[in-house]
């Protein structure tokens, strides 16, 4: 049995759990555990950082005892696969920011290296959209897989030092206005700002809600590739 942890702090952490629990990969079973506690997180092999709204998932962590410093241990140690969704997309950057005259700059949990997000660059909660993306490694290919983004980050810069798989891009259409360039967090790149869907070793971040569509696929992707490691 894998036992994989689904940060339950806030936000839509109930339905990564019941994906997950239709998973069988390779004839292992999964057992998927919310976590709230320092002691749940030391039971788990791999976690899911849940979308939702980061600040809160983040104040929450840091008022419950030693879960936040946990938390970016895990996030941080090479050998414990991680897959952050949307506001768990923010907390696995380096630093994020956000608009709205504020330009305000956050550390993050620096669990991909080299990663800067800004903060709902697609608009407000009513700006929530869907997008077609064509996988060539996912199973069953030839179907799209329709990603849902609320509220969602999008990469502001990735670093040209560290190797990133890109598994995913969003249309040119869809592509978000570009965040500001005097901002604390640099000169954004804007090649970087559609990769909504990245890779590095067993860790994993998508801007969207795949445990929204009704399709396990990327659930069965991150398993298959960063917990089992496949
Ligand atoms: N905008 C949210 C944040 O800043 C993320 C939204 C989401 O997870 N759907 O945390």
């Amino acid at each position: 049995t894998i036992v994989i942890g689904v940060l339950a702090l806030q936000g839509a952490f109930v339905e990564h759990i019941h994906y997950l629990q239709k998973l069988r990969p390779h004839g292992h079973t999964i057992k998927a555990i919310p976590i709230r506690t320092l002691s749940e997180l030391e039971q788990c092999q791999a976690l899911v950082i849940p979308g939702g709204e980061s600040t809160v998932i983040s104040s929450i962590a840091s008022h419950t005892p030693g879960l936040l410093e946990a938390l970016i241990e895990f996030a941080r140690n090479p050998a414990k696969a991680v897959w952050g969704t949307c506001a768990g997309m923010i907390l696995m950057a380096d630093v994020d920011g956000i608009g709205g005259g504020r330009k305000k700059m956050v550390k993050g949990w620096e669990g991909i290296g080299g990663m800067k997000v800004w903060r709902n660059l697609y608009g407000t909660q009513l700006e929530s959209f869907e997008s077609p993306l064509t996988i060539p490694s996912l199973s069953n290919p030839s179907k799209p897989f329709n990603a849902i983004f609320i509220r969602a980050p999008a990469v502001h810069s990735l670093s040209p030092q560290i190797q990133v798989e890109v598994v995913a891009q969003l249309p040119e259409q869809f592509l978000p206005p570009p965040p500001p360039s005097d901002s604390p967090l640099g000169e954004p790149n804007l090649d970087d700002l559609g990769k909504v869907w990245l890779k590095k070793g067993k860790k994993m971040v998508t801007s969207f809600h795949p445990e929204l569509s009704g399709d396990v696929r990327v659930h069965e992707f991150w398993v298959e590739k960063c917990v089992l490691g496949r």
